[in-house]
């Protein structure tokens, strides 16, 4: 038995086939038992998003609604969850709990892993379903546009963490997106001695010195770079959050003897790397796919306390009814590191009316 909503239909946008997004009337969604509906504050935009829109993603089936980085209001409460009322955000993840990884409970890595806002529909629409168990509060005192990066940073978390990084290392990381910028925040808290970042892009590179990340300058060689911010060693940690061929090539150079390189971004064809050069330095290679429950966890903590300075990354709102849009915006890459799409107000989120 569902619950009964008196509203029956809502505004969305659905993804209807490759870079088509459709700005409809669609039914409510279904609220099974041990669900709750969620009216839609904000919800980032992101690279996944980007493969699902130009219909590359291995998964995606049009017509669905994306947003799986969900920040939004519980509005019909399930009784095991958050309350009426509750802000939320949400560990997005559905698991099989049949397979190996998930009977080890290493459900991240579930063979057949799947997320709401990609296999089932998401949060580019002004509610979304999902059951209780994937919504975890977080407090109303934070500034909205915060709460929203909770989910691309329990990714930053999660590649920290895999990173072994202990305190004091020299890290480089490869790429100042969302996910690059947010893990050298995070690889920043945690203790790194030094973070060097490499983008080509100058509106990025401009991101990342502004939050005061030391970056390889316009032109330069990034393995000279980072051979001579290291003493000649490489560096002790190397995130990888490009996932571009140009710089798999360079990554055993990057690593110092022992180092550890973490692959964040998700590479989309085999590239070639230099196996022999990571055999003979004895480097420790580690994936990362989402995060763990721990991992948002912790994510929803470092947001509360306020001590990444997130509220200085460069985001652009953008109304439900403009998501196409936003996805333009997102997808140039440029000064605006990470873009959302509302609607929430601009009142909601303490600005003014542009
Ligand atoms: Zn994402
Ligand atoms: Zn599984």
């Amino acid at each position: 038995m569902s619950i009964e909503t008196e509203v029956k239909t809502m505004s969305a946008a659905v993804w209807t086939g490759p870079d088509t997004i459709k700005y409809r009337t669609v039914p409510l969604p279904e609220v099974p038992e041990g669900w709750a509906l969620v009216r839609s504050e904000l919800t980032g935009i992101c690279g996944t998003d980007f493969s699902i829109l130009h219909g590359s993603h291995p998964r995606a089936e049009a017509p669905v609604v994306m947003g799986h980085e969900i920040t939004g209001i519980v509005d019909i409460a399930a009784p095991e969850g958050p309350a009426a009322g509750t802000r939320v955000i949400v560990e997005p993840l559905i698991h099989c709990g049949n397979c190996h990884p998930c009977r080890q409970g290493d459900t991240h890595v579930c063979r057949s892993l799947k997320l709401y806002g990609i296999d089932i529909a998401g949060s580019l629409a002004e509610y979304v379903a999902l059951p209780a168990e994937t919504l975890i509060p977080i407090s109303s005192a934070v500034p909205l546009l915060e709460a929203a990066l909770a989910e691309p940073l329990a990714v930053a978390v999660h590649a920290v963490s895999r990173s072994g990084l202990r305190g004091g290392e020299r890290v480089v990381v490869f790429g100042a997106g969302p996910i690059g910028i947010l893990t050298a925040l995070v690889a920043r808290h945690e203790g790194a001695g030094s973070v060097l970042i490499s983008e080509p892009s100058e509106d990025r590179r401009k991101v990342a010195e502004e939050l005061g990340f030391e970056t390889v300058a316009s032109g330069a060689d990034p393995i000279e770079a980072i051979l001579e911010a290291t003493g000649g060693d490489g560096a002790d940690i190397v995130f990888d959050s490009a996932a571009h061929p140009s710089v798999a090539a360079v990554l055993p150079k990057a690593v110092r003897v022992l180092g550890t390189i973490v692959l964040v971004g998700v590479y989309k064809k085999p590239v070639e790397v230099d196996l022999q050069a990571l055999t003979f330095s004895e480097n420790t290679v580690v994936g990362v796919r989402v995060y763990t429950r721990a991992d948002v966890e912790r994510a929803v903590r470092l947001i509360e306390g306020g001590d990444l300075g997130l509220g200085r990354i460069p985001v652009e709102v953008f109304p439900l009814e403009e998501t196409l849009a936003a996805f333009t915006k997102a997808m140039t890459a440029g000064a605006v590191l990470k873009v959302f799409v509302g609607p929430a107000t601009a009142a909601e989120l303490g600005k003014e009316e542009a």
